[in-house]
């Protein structure tokens, strides 16, 4: 039994960018995320993933390169009574979208469904229970871009083990996106 799902790792120099901008508020009820967590997620596997039939899905997987960027917090499901507080996506978000849906096509035939949700790409910084108005921290975060801008170069296959003290994420399969064509 696995449960895994796909990811986009930002690189190290945006982690520590993400690191020096979110001061972890005081909200009673959060547990936050730690560097070695953060990810993109593409699309959750469930409980029952197959890791090396998704990795061997996922190898046609080409979607055109291009800069994306961190940038804009935000909460899950409102900002009201949030269970979940991000960092969305500053730039590119289009990108990451058509690499959801690429993704998806590409699992559909091993039986992962496409999720029923809209997709909105962001990097979780924190849950919390019971849900909690984030509408204060949210105005103390600093809008507009967080980090530098990257070239998404690969997707990766994330087995999750949870814990009580919190997941943790082991990397299973990596794979690489096609590169600029030459010339
Ligand atoms: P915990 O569940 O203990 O809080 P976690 O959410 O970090 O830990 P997982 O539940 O394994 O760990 O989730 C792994 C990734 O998949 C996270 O990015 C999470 O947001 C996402 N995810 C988990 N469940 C779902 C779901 N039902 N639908 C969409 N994405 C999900
Ligand atoms: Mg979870």
């Amino acid at each position: 039994m696995t449960r895994a799902f796909v990811a986009v790792r930002p690189p190290g120099r945006v982690l520590d960018a993400v690191a020096a901008w979110f001061d972890a508020p005081d909200l009673p009820g959060a547990r936050f995320t730690t560097r070695d967590q953060w990810h993109v997620t593409l699309q959750f596997l469930g409980n029952r993933a197959d890791v090396e039939a998704v990795a061997a899905a996922l190898a046609p997987l080409a979607v055109e390169a291009g800069p994306v960027r961190l940038g804009g917090a935000g909460a899950f499901p409102t900002e009201r009574r949030a269970r979940v507080l991000w960092l969305g996506v500053a730039q590119g978000a289009e990108r990451f979208a058509r690499l959801a849906e690429a993704v998806g096509a590409l699992l559909a035939p091993l039986g992962h469904e496409p999720e029923a949700r809209p997709y909105h790409p962001h990097l979780t910084l924190a849950r919390l229970r019971p849900p909690a108005d984030v509408r204060p921290v949210l105005a103390r975060l600093r809008a507009g871009p967080v980090g530098d801008a990257w070239t998404v170069r690969e997707v990766v296959v994330y087995e999750s083990h949870l814990r009580r003290t919190g997941a943790r994420y082991e990397a299973r399969a990596r794979i690489p996106l096609p590169g600029r064509p030459p010339g």
